[in-house]
């Protein structure tokens, strides 16, 4: 998949939490149609940083770029900006009591602003890309972690997100249940999504990843292609957290 023009430009980013400095003069260039993978040591700022980019987290320093335009501070200008940041976390905070294409639909009609049968079709679409069409009536709490997950994907998808950001979306699951979720990002990758994944599964980092950024201590340390970075990481901090979980 050839990358296109900048979708995300982070400049001279620092974001401090009282004294703790725990961003430092990123900068980062995702490209559309781009998959980076960010890994790196627990506390060194992963999720921090794709908070940033949808303004989940403000920052003291630095600019942020989204779509050529400058990620506004608040109002109506961010709201419409965070609808084409699509974002899948650890949990999947699906709404309990809602039915699963319920689940799918709600972003649809109360921010896109579609009909109930548009968002109701869409809904069972993307279901079925996740292999869920016949959980479409259930309750999330009838469904496995790993299935849940999936609902929450499809759910960030419906809002026709212009990049997909991922917080250690198998983190939380029973090892078997891994697979059927990690699948699903491979084929959203291979059809040309924009993504951002924060993950441990380095499998997927060498198979779907374009670029593997490797965070400590608030700091990019590399940013290379997968087959360099885990032939030959450059940095004692990567060879360490390398030698560590591999
Ligand atoms: P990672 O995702 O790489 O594990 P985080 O971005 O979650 O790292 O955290 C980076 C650092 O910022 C850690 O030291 C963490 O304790 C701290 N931190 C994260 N969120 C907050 C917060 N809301 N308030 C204060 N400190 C925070
Ligand atoms: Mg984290």
């Amino acid at each position: 998949m050839a990358v296109g023009e900048p979708l995300i430009e982070l400049h001279g980013v620092n974001k401090h939490f009282g004294a703790l400095h725990v961003l430092r003069d990123i900068e980062l260039t995702v490209g559309r149609g781009e998959v980076v993978v960010i890994i790196g040591p627990s506390g060194g700022g992963k999720s921090t940083l794709i908070r940033t980019i949808n303004r989940l987290e403000t920052v003291q320093s630095g600019s942020i770029v989204v779509d050529g335009r400058p990620l506004p501070a608040e109002g109506k200008e961010l709201a419409r900006l965070r609808a084409e940041v699509g974002m899948v976390f650890q949990s999947f905070n699906l709404f309990a009591h809602r039915t699963v294409v319920a689940n799918v639909m709600l972003g649809q009609t109360k921010v896109r602003r579609r009909g109930k049968q548009d968002a109701e079709r869409r809904a069972l679409e993307l279901l079925d890309r996740v292999g869920l069409a016949d959980q479409a009536g259930k309750f999330p709490a009838q469904l496995s972690g790993g299935q849940q997950q999936r609902v929450a994907i499809a759910r960030a998808l419906a809002m026709d997100p212009q990049v997909m950001l991922f917080d250690e979306p198998t983190s939380a699951l029973d090892p078997e249940m891994i697979n059927e979720v990690l699948e699903v990002m491979r084929q959203l990758a291979q059809e040309g999504m924009t993504m951002v994944v924060v993950t441990h599964e380095m499998g997927f980092a060498r198979s779907a990843a374009n670029r593997v950024v490797f965070m400590a201590d608030g700091r990019i340390v590399e940013d290379r292609p997968p087959e360099e970075f885990f032939s030959a990481p450059e940095s004692e901090r990567a060879k360490d957290f390398l030698s560590k979980i591999l």
